[in-house]
């Protein structure tokens, strides 16, 4: 196969320029999804592609950027640095961002800085992306766009070439709905149908995967199957891929000569003390200031340890021109400043803070050094910091305890799991760890070992992508599917050069959309006009074959020259004749006994409601709140399947619609009668529902026939439309075909 362009767009391009005093200068930049990204490419992965490029922000002007580019060390990727305003950067990274976007999914709602000014000059940004990369793509590339900076952009790439491959990948939690309803509603359509751009939209855990299939059905009212949806005629998948770190990198640094130096002086100093380790981002959502609280606890709540213990509290600085952080700092520097000097005395620190940057051999150091890591965000995506102190255990000592809301929480289940905001229960968990055994700190290390060195960062990008390919490939499948020009030209051919014909036309959700109420959708005069047509060539037979009762096709079609099938076959009326009534009849009670369960339901849900027909009822939701509709209509069809079964009817799961009827009656059955009393040498059926389906399985004998679902699901049809209006366009089309002989 050929390999195809990939292109990787994030924030920032992954490259920090600076400029000094001796000139302009650059050098990679660090951070889980750089590493990530660079450690998959360099390990096999660019092999994959014909070319990589990485898209993003430099960091720089152009000018200083044209001077760079002559210095700049290699890489797995060519840069494509995308040039925005910088007072529109502002708005769109420290205000959209980071003020709303970041507190909210992070599930702090108070923090989130509603300005209006954030929301557009994010979109703009995003389109500013969007044109840049437009202009160097072909419609064979593959994007993948990386984080909340860019949620809509999939959306508008989309826009300008709409049969790319896109991937889009989330590094923070998706929020559940209660909380992402927050927002403004065009906020929430913007964000969700942007990232509905994406072919594949990747999540760290399946929580998060979860809550965004929840918030798109509520706010753009799409139904899921729990992983796929529909979205502009594409079949768009979610899952979860929890990123890792590169494993060996972390574990062989355990024996760097620099790090084993830097580990024995540290050793030295700690002495015969327990040392607690923690490294984190200046941000709210790491729990710094609640971890503070939890080690306070343990000092207190076990003073044997007073003197004994001390905790290397590292804080990386980040962010801190937006308010929120600077005060983060602040209440920080108190706290320790607090523990410090209430719990500590002229010979002991408890704590030991540093407000800076840690090489990689520090940082590994310091990780190898420590007794336990105390890790306890509030809220976070993933957490890579657990993960790097796992790998770099290679001496199988050390114990992570670890926040049960942290993603990595799900993978790494043999940490001391702790609710952040309890400080007895933290308390209490470093006492655990600091006494475990070193067996056991052996065994629950070598478990997660295992896990993050199968599971590592080739394998999350590679796993991404394959799973990016499968899913294009089946929109590719199902696209051939749908009645595409070729197919639509044979069928017409077929149709004009036919004797007798056949065309059996489902009604609701086939040759017109559904309506609110089953009154309103009556035939307008354009499609009476077209089945007028069609039912006047004597070639022609044609039958409405509907589920609704007698009387309305009789008033609807009245002086049309057409069959009419009423309530899924239980009645028909030939063009000519009169209606003829299935011998099946109903027996006893059913109807009241289904009835009272259904209004049952009626009450329970509201806007849904009954329809009362000879041989069949049925209850319509339809109209009732997407998800409360879905749920009910599950309940009651589990409802009445004991009490149908025992009275020989069947229970119908519809569009929108739970019915029950006779055993018997189906329209595959009445198709199959109305197929014997001719020999019809074209055959065309249209359906949309569950009930069609049984038409579709009779007629998959004749393999000349053209069987046709409205909608995009999968279907015993050979075809798809996507909706009546493309119906009727057919429709006309044949019935514009001039006859092959004179009218009657
Ligand atoms: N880290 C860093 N500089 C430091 C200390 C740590 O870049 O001075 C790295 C650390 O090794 C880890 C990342 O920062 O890879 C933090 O990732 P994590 O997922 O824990 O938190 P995030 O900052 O992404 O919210």
């Amino acid at each position: 196969m050929q390999k195809k362009r990939l292109f990787i767009v994030s924030n920032r391009l992954p490259i920090t320029i600076e400029q000094t005093e001796n000139g302009v200068t650059s050098r990679p930049s660090s951070g889980g999804l750089v590493s990530a990204i660079t450690g998959y490419l360099e390990k096999g992965g660019s092999e994959s592609f014909s070319e990589t490029f990485w898209a993003g922000v430099p960091g720089c002007t152009e000018k200083i950027w044209s001077v760079a580019t002559g210095g700049i060390a290699s890489a797995p990727y060519s840069y494509l640095p995308v040039f925005v305003n910088w007072k529109k950067y502002e708005l769109y990274y420290n205000g959209f961002s980071n003020s709303v976007l970041w507190p909210l999914f992070h599930y702090f709602p108070s923090f989130v800085d509603y300005n209006t000014s954030y929301f557009d000059a994010w979109l703009e940004v995003n389109g500013i992306f969007a044109e840049q990369l437009a202009a160097k793509l072909r419609k064979d590339d593959i994007v993948w766009i990386q984080d909340y900076h860019l949620l809509p952009l999939a959306g508008l790439l989309r826009d300008h070439l709409p049969g790319l491959t896109i991937g889009f990948f989330l590094h923070i939690p998706f929020p559940s709905y209660e909380l992402f309803r927050l927002i403004p509603k065009n906020w929430q359509r913007t964000i969700l149908s942007g990232m509905l751009g994406a072919d594949l939209v990747g999540f760290h855990t399946i929580d998060y995967a979860l809550h965004f299939l929840a918030s798109v059905e509520e706010v753009l009212q799409v139904e899921h199957d729990g992983q796929h949806m529909w979205w502009e005629n594409r079949r768009v998948k979610t899952d979860a891929f929890p990123i890792s770190i590169d494993f060996e990198k972390f574990h062989h640094a355990f024996d760097h000569p620099s790090v084993d130096e830097m580990r024995r002086r540290y050793l030295e100093l700690k002495g015969t003390k327990k040392m607690i380790f923690s490294v984190d981002r200046l941000d709210y959502t790491k729990g710094v200031a609640n971890r503070l609280k939890g080690y306070e606890a343990f000092i207190s709540s076990y003073p044997e340890y007073r003197g004994n213990v001390i905790f290397v509290l590292v804080i990386v600085p980040s962010r801190d021109v937006i308010i929120k952080y600077a005060e983060r700092k602040k209440i920080i520097d108190e706290s320790v400043g607090n523990i410090n000097s209430s719990r500590g005395d002229v010979v002991w620190q408890p704590i030991i803070y540093k407000y800076g940057h840690l090489s990689f051999d520090e940082l590994v150091a310091l990780y190898t050094t420590c007794d336990l890591a105390l890790i306890t965000p509030l809220r976070d995506g993933m957490n890579l910091v657990s993960k790097e102190f796992v790998a770099s255990r290679k001496d199988g000592r050390g114990v992570l305890v670890l926040s049960e809301v942290a993603g990595a929480a799900r993978e790494l289940t043999e940490a001391l799991l702790v609710n952040p905001n309890d400080a007895a229960e933290m308390a209490a968990a470093i006492k655990a760890g600091l006494e475990m055994s070193p067996e056991a700190q052996r065994e629950r290390l070598t478990e997660m070992q295992d896990r993050i060195r199968t599971y590592n960062v080739y394998t999350w990008a590679a796993d991404f992508f394959r799973e990016l390919a499968v899913v294009k490939d089946a929109q590719l499948e199902f696209e051939i599917k749908f009645l595409d020009k070729v197919t639509k030209v044979e069928l017409l051919d077929s149709y004009s050069k036919a004797g007798k014909r056949l065309l059996l036309l489902d009604y609701d959700g086939t040759l017109v959309p559904f309506a609110r109420f089953p009154g309103a959708a009556a035939p307008d005069a354009v499609l009476l006009g077209i089945l007028r047509a069609l039912g006047e060539n004597f070639l022609n037979e044609l039958y409405i074959v509907s589920g609704r009762d007698s009387q309305t096709l009789e008033k609807w079609f009245d002086g049309i020259p057409v069959g009419l099938i009423a309530e899924h076959g239980a009645k028909v009326r030939h063009r000519d004749g009169d209606w003829e009534t299935s011998t099946i009849a109903p027996s006893g009670d059913w109807r009241s006994k289904m009835e009272k369960i259904m209004q049952e339901y009626v009450e329970k849900c509201p806007h849904t409601f009954i329809e009362r027909k000879d041989f069949s009822i049925a209850w319509h939701y339809r109209n009732a709140d997407l998800v409360d509709g879905a749920v009910r209509a599950r309940e009651l069809y589990d409802d009445l399947m004991r009490p149908a079964g025992q009275m020989s009817l069947n229970v119908l799961n519809g569009h929108k619609v739970i019915e029950v009827r006779m055993r018997g009656i189906n329209k595959g059955a009445a198709v199959g009668h109305i197929l014997g009393r001719d020999n019809y040498e074209f055959v065309l059926c249209l359906g949309d529902d569950q009930t069609d389906e049984d038409m579709f399985k009779k007629l998959a004998t004749r393999e000349d026939a053209f069987t046709i679902k409205v909608g995009n699901e999968a279907s015993f049809a050979k075809y798809n439309l996507h909706n009546p209006a493309m119906v009727q366009a057919l429709l006309h089309t044949m019935a514009s075909y001039a006859p092959a002989r004179p009218l009657r």
